[in-house]
């Protein structure tokens, strides 16, 4: 499997380590070649608008997009998640979304910088251990469509989910040293799809 990093702008380098560590040999995404060359996409933690802008400059939006509606398993954390979401509150004005995940995210939720915060939150992959959580101007989710399991929440609000072949989590595991949820990702979410394609 091609595991790829949407490398516009966001925190590239810790996702690519974090998918090392998986037993992934991750490339790098800037251009519709490289992204039709990969098979599952990460979309890193950053600014949602710039990720979004840099995206259409690079003519990724729409192949993205297209890609995403198609089947290929994205894992999105924080501003990654904010860019799967359908839809987006408290946006940017004209602010682009790639979409597919059927939530509705609301940006920079818990507050502003001052407020990132760290907070050890159950994860719901069958395990009880809990997972240490970085939200750094962290979206939560309003919404969620009949499909989005919720997988993690904070004060009653979903800060993971899951819809088939897509996750999103406010918060940045990549931030940290457990790579439960990339692996997670690797082998509960993409494997599973990219199987059910062939
Ligand atoms: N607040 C940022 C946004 O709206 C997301 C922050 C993050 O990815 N840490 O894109």
């Amino acid at each position: 499997m091609k595991v790829g990093v949407l490398a516009l702008q966001g925190d590239v380098r810790e996702h690519i380590s974090a998918l090392i560590a998986c037993g992934v040999q991750p490339t790098t995404v800037r251009r519709p070649s490289e992204l039709a060359a990969v098979d599952a996409l990460v979309l890193p933690g950053g600014e949602s608008t710039t990720i979004a802008q840099l995206a259409e400059i690079f003519g990724l939006l729409e192949p993205l997009a297209r890609r995403i509606a198609a089947g290929m398993p994205v894992y999105g954390s924080c501003a990654g998640m904010i860019l799967l979401a359908d839809e987006i509150l408290d946006a940017k004005e004209g602010q682009k979304t790639f979409g597919g995940l059927d939530i509705t995210v609301r940006r920079n939720a818990f507050g502003r910088q001052v407020d990132s915060f760290e907070s050890d939150i159950a994860f719901n992959d069958g395990s009880t251990d809990l997972i240490r959580a970085v939200f750094i101007r962290a979206p939560w989710v309003e919404r969620v469509g009949k499909n989005v399991e919720v997988l993690a929440s904070v004060d009653s609000h979903p800060v993971a989910v899951r819809s088939g072949h897509l996750l999103a989590t406010s918060f940045h595991p990549e931030l940290t040293a457990d790579h439960r949820i990339h692996r997670y990702f690797i082998e509960e979410v993409a494997k599973p799809a990219l199987q059910k394609v062939q």
